[in-house]
């Protein structure tokens, strides 16, 4: 792993030295507070320092709204919306979101490949940078580190204002050929980026917490302040419900179907034909939001299927906590436990 050294002002020169692969997209503010991923066309306005935007990368892969296929109604044809491959470079990407694309990666391309999410991925670059966590972030708790570079090209660890640059995989190397402003660095250690908001127990304890969970009274507490807007999910990295419908024009000639995300935690989202509703109740719901966080997937996959960005709570209107409703379980846990050793 080769390392140099990058000063700031000079990071909107690499972010036009890498235009030369493909499209770049990295984060941009909007209005005062919030962050999104967008197509650079300034690198100027690209934002280095900020918390988390508000709709994660997953987007770039699996559109919020995405058309599969037109059909008319007059001759019965159907075509398939072609997606095609284009090298894409995503840059100052945080550790925790790499992470969820990793495991969207196992969601979308195990067992039955979804193509369009293939073909988007399939020329994608990643260049990840440091970030300092707010109060929201938790993911060093789910076994993420600041500086974990797993899934990325090239990464910029910030050092005193400036960068260290890593050069992780052939594919980075390639990115920063004929890149001439960077000198070589031996790797330093930064200290001092401490997560303020933790998930008591290891992750790997977890699984177990949850298996004397389903009947917890947590349940009920979180759902009497929840008001099912669905935001959790809809701004979640790695959630990847979505629903399919169809749409006819007003002539009854022509329409097309598309998909859009869909979340578990909207009132409808189990609902089937005939009017059952197998979550009616937003307690059923919440407990399986976390279940399939900390549970479902864990279990065979060894690993959370939540990243700790802490979208779910900055963008709750009801102040909702995830790693909170975790650490309650916990205490419940750690309770039941000790109430079981003084009985015996
Ligand atoms: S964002 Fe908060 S209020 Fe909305 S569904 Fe999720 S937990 Fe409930
Ligand atoms: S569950 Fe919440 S904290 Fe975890 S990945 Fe999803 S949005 Fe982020």
């Amino acid at each position: 792993m080769e390392c140099f050294s990058l000063l700031r002002t000079d990071v909107p020169a690499l972010i036009d030295h890498l235009g030369a692969f493909g499209e770049v997209v990295a984060p941009h503010a909007k209005g005062d507070v919030s962050y999104s991923f967008e197509t650079v066309g300034d690198s100027s306005l690209v934002v280095l320092d900020y918390n988390r935007t508000l709709l994660p990368l997953k987007k770039e892969f699996l559109p919020p709204v995405e058309k599969l296929v037109s059909f008319s109604l007059n001759d019965l044809t159907s075509t398939p919306v072609e997606i095609p491959i284009e090298p894409k470079v995503y840059f100052a990407i945080h550790s925790y979101e790499m992470q969820s694309i990793l495991r969207l990666d196992h969601s979308m391309l195990s067992g039955n490949v979804e193509s369009n999410y293939l073909k988007r991925r399939t020329k994608s670059r990643f260049v990840g940078i440091s970030f300092t966590p707010d109060e929201f972030h938790f993911s060093e708790s789910v076994g993420i580190a600041i500086e974990d570079m797993e899934g990325f090209d090239l990464f910029l660890n910030e050092v005193d204002g400036d960068y260290q640059l890593y050069v992780l995989t052939e594919n980075g190397r390639l990115l920063i050929h004929g890149f001439n402003k960077l000198k070589t660095a031996e790797p330093e250690i930064v200290e001092g980026r401490e997560f303020k908001t933790k998930i008591r127990y290891h992750y790997n304890r977890l699984p177990r917490v949850f298996q004397y969970a389903y009947h917890s009274d947590v349940w009920a507490e979180v759902a009497s302040r929840c008001v099912s807007c669905g935001a959790c999910n809809l701004t979640c990295p790695t959630c990847f419900c979505f629903d399919v419908n169809d749409e006819v024009t007003i002539t009854a000639e022509d329409g097309k179907r598309q998909r859009s995300w869909d979340s578990c935690m909207l009132s409808t989202f189990a609902e089937v034909a005939g009017g059952e509703n197998f979550r009616e109740n937003t307690i059923n719901r919440t407990r399986h939001r976390l279940y399939r966080k900390f549970k479902y997937i864990t279990d065979e996959e060894g690993l959370p299927w939540c990243v700790g960005c802490g979208r779910c709570t900055a963008f709750c209107p009801a102040g909702i906590s995830l790693p909170e409703i975790v650490n309650d379980l916990i205490h419940e846990d750690e309770q039941a436990q000790l109430h079981q050793r003084v009985s015996v």
